[in-house]
Order: structure tokens, then sequence, then C-alpha cells
């Protein structure tokens, strides 16, 4: 991805591309916004989750006056539907992160623009599962090998040093995103037990507590919207279980924010967790909008999948313009996507 960037950008092919690919706009996906305290650490697999403000704050500008309009997804709704209106962008947060009201919110604040939050409804009730999380923290702790309880047996891979920590992680949390939804939680509290590693107490140092989203929720730039209850992937669940995930999660935000939340983000995102039976799911449910983490540009034929968005990732490791102002050609998704403009399959 790294080098199929900087090609585009040093040939300028992606510029060329643009009035193909483009599109009517785009939304970014965020989780933590930071300071970067791991610069210098090799073994950060979660910082692919996280921006520091400086860059967020870059981007922002760079994306006004690339001339897009900083828009609400209701907006983006509307404009898609409508086919009026200029290219825009949205941004949006997943999960609630505490440093999204501290680090985030100021930005769009100085400049008067939107943002969304995704948040899980388990998550400000600080009984949040953020087993990635925990996951990485168990590796912090073991060396030279760390054990993982996998069908009666245990399961040893290498930590002695940060390459091998690199290639084991991957290993255990492929395996463990295969997995049933509680089998995998149960196999994380195993780890984490093991460790001494407080899930609850992880999901309360990071993540805002009800009174602080609706310190976020009172400012009219805030939209918040549905992520579910347990930060499940909802195409791993029966049927029942997936809507009550969509249903009593609005319920919840409608409950402790007032707002019946009508945006909504698949867990995960991939189409290994969300598909057509979720797309027809949360549009059945009432969700006007919802988005995946498939990669990509919004066009006109979107406004017949508008529970079924891609999204462009602002990922912790490609913190650079040059590849944001890329990232606006739409021309590295297109060619990922075949050229192909909807993908909800
Ligand atoms: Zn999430």
């Amino acid at each position: 991805m790294r080098a199929a960037l900087t090609g585009l950008h040093l040939t300028g092919a992606g510029r060329l591309l643009a009035p193909y690919t483009q599109g009517e706009g785009l939304i970014f996906t965020l989780h933590q916004v930071c300071p970067d305290e791991e610069k210098d650490r090799a073994f950060s697999p979660n910082r692919i989750l996280k921006v520091t403000p400086d860059f967020l704050e870059a981007v922002l500008d760079q994306v006004l006056e690339a001339g897009l309009d900083v828009v609400t997804l209701d907006e983006a709704a509307d404009r898609l539907t409508h086919g009026e209106g200029g290219r825009f962008a949205c941004f949006t947060f997943d999960d609630g992160y505490r440093d999204n009201l501290q680090y985030a919110l100021p930005l769009f604040q100085a400049r008067q623009l939107p943002l969304t939050l995704y948040v899980p409804t388990d998550y400000p009730s600080g009984n949040g599962e953020l087993w990635w999380l925990a996951l990485e923290a168990a590796f912090a702790k073991a060396s030279p090998e760390i054990l993982v309880d996998r069908d009666g047996d245990v399961w040893r891979l290498p930590t002695g040093n940060d390459a091998d920590k690199s290639r084991s992680y991957e290993r255990i949390y492929w395996w463990l995103r295969g997995l049933d939804e509680r089998r995998m939680r149960e196999i994380v509290q195993a780890l984490a037990t093991r460790y001494g590693i407080d899930l609850a107490e992880q999901c309360r140092d990071l993540i805002m507590t009800w009174d602080e989203l609706r310190v976020m929720a009172a400012d009219p730039l805030v939209t918040i919207g549905a992520h579910t209850k347990d930060h499940f992937a909802l195409a791993k669940l029966p049927v029942d279980e997936a809507v009550e995930q969509i249903v009593e999660s609005a319920d919840r935000l409608e409950t402790e924010l007032g707002v019946r939340p009508v945006h909504f983000a698949y867990p995960y995102g991939d189409p290994g967790s969300a598909g057509t039976r979720e797309f027809a799911l949360t549009e059945g449910a009432g969700v006007r909008t919802a988005v995946t983490t498939r990669k990509g540009m919004l066009f006109p034929a979107h406004r017949d999948y508008l529970t079924a968005l891609p999204r462009v990732s602002l990922n912790g490791e490609f913190q650079k313009l040059s590849y944001t102002s890329l990232y606006l050609t739409g021309a590295p998704f297109a060619i990922w996507n075949g050229f192909q403009q909807v993908d909800a399959a």
C-alpha cells in the first residue's frame, strides 16, 4: 500500500485519474486522536488506530483548501440523494475514545465543522472489551513466549523480540477474528487474567463515560451514531441477535442522550463482519446511513446503498499529507476496487 501510494504520488497519476475516481466525497474513519508516545516502539500493532492532533488539524485544513465541504452524515445523505451540492467530506470517530473529547473536538469547534462519533453502548458503561488492546497489553508482559488457550491445549508463540511479537500478535489476532464472538471474548478474558490485565479498567481509562458523551452530544457540531452494544461482528451472529445489537444500542443511546441515532457503523466493518444481510437489517431498523470499513469514495450510485457506505481510514502508519492528498483523488481506492464504484455484496 505504501509503495502504491508513493508511486501514485510521484508519477502524478492520482491527479490524472481524479476526474474519474474522486466521486462526490468521502467519509474518513478515525479512532484515537492523541500525541504519539509510541514513535520509537517497534511493537505497536494498534498504532494504525491513532493519529496525532497535529496531523488531524493539518488534514482538516487540507480538505478545506481542496475545496471540499466538511458536512454531517445527514447532509452527505442529502447530497447523494439529490445529486446537489459540492464535493464533501465527513469525519467519523469509532468507539468513543476520551481523547476525541480532549484533542479532536476543539479542532472541529475552532473551524465550526461537524463530526460523528459511533459508540458501542457497553463501552461508556465501563464494561467494554477493547480486546485488541488487551491482547497488545498481554504481549507487553509476555516474554519470551505468550501462552494462549486453544481447543483444550496451550498454544505457545514466541515474544522474545519485537519481530517475534509482531508476527505472533498477527497470528493470534487473526485466529481470534475467525472465532465465534463469545468464544473469542472468553479466550481473551482468560488471557487477560493470565497476564494480569483488567479489561474493564482499560475501558474506563480510554473510553468516555456517559457524562462525557453528554458533553460532546450537547455540541450541535456532534452527531452520535450507534455501533452495537458489544462491538461484535454482526455477520457472525444469528439474525435475532444481530437485530438486538442494532436496535437495543439505538434504544440505549436514545435513553442516555435524548436523541435516537439514525446513523450506524458496523463493528470491524470488513466484508466478513458486515454484508448484504446486515445492510438490510440496519435499513429495516430505520437507520439512515451505515458505514463499513470497505475502502472507497462516495459516488451518486451510493444513494441506493446508504447502509453500505465505504470509508477511508486515517491510518496512524500513514500520517503524511501527501497520502491524504492522494486519498482525495480517490485513485488509490479505485485501483484497490478494480474501478468498481459500489461494493455492497
Ligand atoms: Zn469499533
